[in-house]
């Protein structure tokens, strides 16, 4: 969509590798993404951003349907987790952009798990709801094949040295 082009380009200008617009038909929910975040991350349970917490797929995939289109980012990041929020950093920022010239709808989920306080708040609200969001993964996308179907490059990691590839989604109308 051409009216999407400045966002695309105002994410590239941040240091994103690719940021192209979705259907969101494309954006891929498989039932066992969230199987190994139940049986496999120590994170299950223990963040407001991750499962049990976040949309199951089926939720997501309703909630993926119920949009047209979005914008997909990728980032290659060669070391270290604070890129990683840097870059959840920006696809958040980027979000509100975008809602704030009208598209009301735009909702961004990001890479990870959210690192924004020591320990989360789980026993209640999120400290920071204005700017925390869950994971592609969270909510049961499968990012590999959304990734690879898209032309896009992405590789399991064998160890937390390797470079990565990282995914994020802002949902636009
Ligand atoms: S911002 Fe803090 S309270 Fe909110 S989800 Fe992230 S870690 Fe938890």
């Amino acid at each position: 969509m051409e009216a999407l082009q400045p966002y695309l380009e105002a994410a590239l200008k941040k240091e994103v590798d690719h940021a192209i617009v979705i259907e969101t038909s494309k954006v891929l929910t498989e039932p066992w993404v969230r199987m190994r975040c139940q049986f496999g991350c120590f994170m299950y349970g223990k963040s407001l951003c991750c499962p049990p917490r976040t949309p199951t797929p089926d939720e997501m995939r309703k909630i993926l349907d119920s949009y047209r289109c979005g914008i997909l980012l990728h980032r290659h990041i060669r070391k270290g987790y604070k890129y990683v929020d840097e870059f959840n950093e920006i696809i958040v920022d980027l979000e509100r952009t975008i809602f704030l010239d009208n598209y009301y709808k735009a909702w961004a989920i990001g890479s990870g798990p959210c690192t924004r306080c020591k320990e989360c708040n789980v026993a209640g609200a999120c400290l920071h709801a204005d700017k925390a969001r869950p994971s592609m993964e969270s909510c049961g996308i499968d990012v590999f094949r959304t990734a690879k179907e898209n032309g896009l490059p992405i590789t399991v990691v064998k160890d937390h040295s390797q470079s990565r590839d990282v995914y994020g989604l802002i949902l636009v109308e």
